[in-house]
């Protein structure tokens, strides 16, 4: 078989199994090793460790992950990869393939039934990793991250845009609620840039791998956390109009009780949600949970 990090591979494997990329599935497979070598060591995946693949494609993160892990489960939606993939990871026992859509994935329960590796031990961190499908990536990422499924880290390509809108700071203008969020759960380290020309097809646009290292605990102290990001979600709606006015409504607060609000912040009415901190998107949730702005 030909080999999979080639053009001429992939080609020669897709016409063996008759299988054609599907563009509305985001398959651009890796074409260049050294990126994938770069992904699985930023994972820092180790040999007690169970790693959580989205989208192997043909296999080729797959093989090099199944080598520096314990074991890998990785999960894929194309039902045409599947036969491909039990060919190209043959020689990799530790390598289990679930043929699942990831956003209909019971991930807990998932992670709890392959959580045994090979070896009889019980995995000692569990990590997500993937080149991931770009027409999904935010939904992807924030069923990773809301549903607190209890893993150490999560490395992902992703478009380059949208790696540096997640590790955008605020008053940077990509900063938004990507950021807001992926900021809250994650430390985040930008690997590297990975141009187009890494992959067969390539894309349309350049991508970057991401590393993300969940929190132990929230960089700020929250009385409610559903607030938190109903204030980042209202504030960033109408990002263009100023806080005062994108926020007017948020707690059924009328105009000038929203004006309240960001006063006893001590935040300026006329700035916008992009200036807005992490700790001052906490101010505002906190104070909304506590009584007293209802002046009506
Ligand atoms: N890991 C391979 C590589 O790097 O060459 C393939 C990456 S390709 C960008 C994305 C992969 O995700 C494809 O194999 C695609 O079929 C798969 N995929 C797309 N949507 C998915 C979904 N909802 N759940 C699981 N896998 C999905």
């Amino acid at each position: 078989m030909g080999k999979l990090h080639t053009p001429g591979g992939i080609r020669e494997i897709g016409k063996k199994f008759d299988f054609h990329t599907a563009k509305r599935l985001g398959q651009n497979f890796l074409t260049d090793l050294s990126v994938v070598d770069q992904i699985v060591e930023s994972s820092q995946a180790g040999l007690g460790d169970l790693v959580i693949e989205i989208g192997p494609g043909m296999g080729v993160m797959t093989a090099r992950t199944a080598v520096a892990a314990g074991k890998v489960t990785a999960i894929e939606v194309d039902e045409k990869l599947i036969p491909i993939l039990k060919e190209t990871l043959a020689p990799y026992p530790n390598v289990v393939v679930i043929n699942e859509d990831v956003l209909k994935a019971d991930l807990p329960a998932i992670i709890e039934q392959e959580r045994l590796l090979p070896d009889g031990t019980l995995a000692e961190q569990v990590r997500i990793l993937g080149n991931l499908p770009y027409y999904i990536t935010t939904p992807i990422l924030m069923k990773l991250l809301e549903e607190r499924v209890g893993v150490a880290s999560i490395t992902i390509m992703v478009q380059k845009e949208v790696a540096q809108r997640i590790a955008a700071p605020p008053g940077n203008r990509t900063y938004g609620a990507l950021s807001v969020a992926v900021q809250y759960f994650c430390e985040i380290d930008y690997v590297c840039t990975v141009p187009k020309g890494a992959f067969f097809p390539a894309p349309r646009v350049d991508s970057a791998v991401i590393h993300l290292r969940l929190r132990a605990k929230p960089p700020v102290e929250l009385i409610s956390e559903k607030l938190f990001f109903e204030c980042v979600k209202k504030g960033f709606g109408q990002r263009r109009k100023t806080l005062h006015n994108a926020l007017t409504g948020i707690g059924d607060l009328d105009k000038e009780a929203t004006g309240k609000l960001l006063q006893d912040c001590g935040i300026d009415p006329v700035r916008r949600a992009e200036t807005l901190s992490l700790d001052e998107f906490a101010a505002l949730a906190n104070r909304l949970a506590e009584p007293g702005l209802h002046i009506r």
